[in-house]
């Protein structure tokens, strides 16, 4: 099996990722946390040998191929580096960084150091999105001119941390934004190019970090896609609706960490069921992880894609700070 190190004891590397990369056929050798003895734990729990509060004692052992970093964004930057620097492959979860030009940084490091950059946005690996993507590609909607996205829900008091308390590394922007621009650009194949928003702190946030969303953005192929995201809103299913000149297509209930939802595509009035079989999202990207590492296919989401998206939500996070348009910045 190919040798994994886990870079953050988190709560998604305890209920999804450690569990995909066992599925994908990986074994889990070390755990890394600020706390050693909080990585002993995690590491006794979900059955990992080795544990380590230092990131060089994890990134020297040659075992490791390839590391999982979900650690708190801001601690991305250092983390992917320093993993570059030892020639492991990194799956770096969303945001990749907490600045666009950081995650610039980051991508040309692994570039330079051949190692695969691969970002955690595991809403690509929907058997939804993947239909959708192929049937939007194929014109089977004509052309897309619009896309609607709901994103809103009720952020989990287990979560209500660091996601509520600084605007430099939480908020709704660095969130869930990435992960809507990031689909988003996926559907429709055009990456964003500018922004207007409304946001605010309406219940768990504050005047600096945002818990409340609208925003809109125009897309580099001309296509508007306007997204309602929220940590405050109980009890609203998810909604993806991409609008062609002949028909849309409307995924519900997907935007969530295991694979639900429907998806409906409506022509001339009729409404058709397309039957979808459910798959695990993150052995899903895991695997194509593993495909771009040896050399047969590409990340689902590549560390341009992590560093596009980020891209775009700052921007969002910009407009809705000024009450004014802003331009996404373009980087080669
Ligand atoms: P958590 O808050 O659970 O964990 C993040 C870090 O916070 C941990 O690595 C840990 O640091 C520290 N931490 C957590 N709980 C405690 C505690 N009780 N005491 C002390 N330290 C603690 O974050 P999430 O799992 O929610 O998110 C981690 C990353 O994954 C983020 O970048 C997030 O954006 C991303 N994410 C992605 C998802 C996706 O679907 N792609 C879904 C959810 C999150 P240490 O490791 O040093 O101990």
């Amino acid at each position: 099996g190919f040798g994994w190190g886990l870079i953050g004891a988190s709560t998604i590397a305890r209920e999804y990722m450690a569990d995909a990369i066992r599925r994908t056929g990986g074994r889990l050798l070390s755990v890394m946390s600020h706390d050693g003895a909080r990585a002993a734990t995690f590491a006794r729990d979900l059955d990992i040998p080795g544990s380590c509060s230092d990131l060089d004692v994890l990134l020297t052992d040659p075992q490791i191929a390839a590391v999982y970093i979900s650690s708190t964004n801001t601690q991305h930057r250092r983390q992917v580096l320093a993993a570059a620097a030892a020639g492991k492959h990194v799956l770096c979860d969303k945001p990749l960084a907490t600045r666009s030009a950081d995650a610039l940084r980051m991508v040309r490091a692994c570039d330079k150091a051949g190692v695969v950059l691969a970002v955690n946005h595991h809403l690509r690996s929907s058997p939804v999105h993947q239909t959708m993507q192929r049937m939007i590609a194929a014109g089977e909607i004509g052309v897309v001119r619009s896309l609607m996205i709901v994103h809103a829900g009720y952020l989990r008091p287990v979560l209500q941390s660091w996601r509520i308390k600084d605007a430099a590394e939480g908020g709704i922007y660095l969130d869930l934004s990435v992960h809507d621009i990031d689909l988003a650009s996926f559907l429709l194949e055009q990456t964003p190019v500018a922004a207007v928003a409304l946001g605010a702190g309406v219940a768990l946030g504050s005047n600096t970090v945002h818990d409340h969303a609208m925003y809109a953005l125009k897309m580099s192929g001309g296509a508007f896609v306007q997204v309602h995201e929220s940590f405050v809103t109980p009890d609203v299913e998810s909604q993806v609706v991409a609008l062609g000149s002949e028909g849309a297509l409307i995924a519900a209930g997907t935007l969530a960490q295991r694979s639900t939802g429907t998806l409906t595509r409506r022509v001339n009035g009729h409404n058709e069921s397309i039957p979808l079989r459910a798959n695990d999202l993150y052995a899903d990207t895991v695997n194509q992880f593993l495909g771009a590492i040896a050399g047969t296919g590409s990340p689902r989401a590549t560390g341009r894609d992590g560093l596009a998206a980020l891209a775009g939500a700052e921007a969002v996070a910009k407009a809705a700070a000024t009450g004014k348009a802003v331009a996404v910045r373009h980087y080669e």
